[in-house]
C-alpha cells in the first residue's frame, strides 16, 4: 500500500533491520525497542489491525511468531517474552499495518504490566452477557 512503512520496509524500500522472512511474514528490529531485540512480527499483505486482517492471514503469521520468541530465548536475550497488539489510536496503535510485537523479557528489566482491579458485583455476567450478544449467542 502507498504511504505505509511497513509495507515498504517488507518491499526493501526503506531500510530495517531484518532478521527472518518467510512467504507469509516479514520481522525486523523496532526501531524503540522496550528490550533489546525487540521484533516487530508484520504480516506481508497490509491490512490496518485485528478487525480487518483475515483471520487465515493472522494464522500464517504465527509460525514466524513462535520462531521469533524461540531464537530471543535461545540466543540469550529473554528469559521470557510478551506477544503483544495494538489496535487502533486508543489502544496504542501509531503504525496502521497490523503487527505483532515480540517482546523479550528479562528478570531484571524492570519493565511493568496492566494492574487490574476487582470486579463489580454482578460485572462479569453483565459484560459476558455483551460479548456473547455480539458473538452471536443468547
Ligand atoms: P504500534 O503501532 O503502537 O504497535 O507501534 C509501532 C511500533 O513500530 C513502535 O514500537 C515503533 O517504535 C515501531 N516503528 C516505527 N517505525 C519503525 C521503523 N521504521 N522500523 C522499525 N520499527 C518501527
Ligand atoms: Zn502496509
Amino acid at each position: 500500500m502507498d504511504n505505509c512503512i511497513f509495507c515498504k520496509i517488507i518491499a526493501g524500500g526503506i531500510p530495517a533491520t531484518k532478521v527472518y522472512e518467510d512467504e507469509h511474514a516479514t520481522a525486523f528490529l523496532d526501531i524503540r525497542p522496550v528490550n533489546p531485540g525487540h521484533t516487530l512480527v508484520v504480516p506481508r499483505e497490509h491490512h490496518r489491525n485485528i478487525f480487518d486482517i483475515p483471520s487465515q492471514t493472522l494464522s500464517n503469521v504465527m509460525p514466524a511468531v513462535k520462531k521469533i520468541a524461540e531464537a530471543l530465548r535461545a540466543s540469550g536475550l529473554a528469559e521470557g517474552v510478551n506477544i503483544h497488539i495494538n489496535n487502533e489510536p486508543v489502544a496504542g496503535q501509531v503504525i496502521f499495518h497490523s503487527h505483532l510485537h515480540v517482546i523479550p523479557r528479562i528478570a531484571t528489566d524492570n519493565h511493568k504490566l496492566w494492574h487490574g482491579r476487582e470486579m463489580a458485583p454482578g460485572e462479569a455476567d453483565l459484560v459476558a452477557q455483551k460479548i456473547k450478544s455480539a458473538l452471536g449467542g443468547k
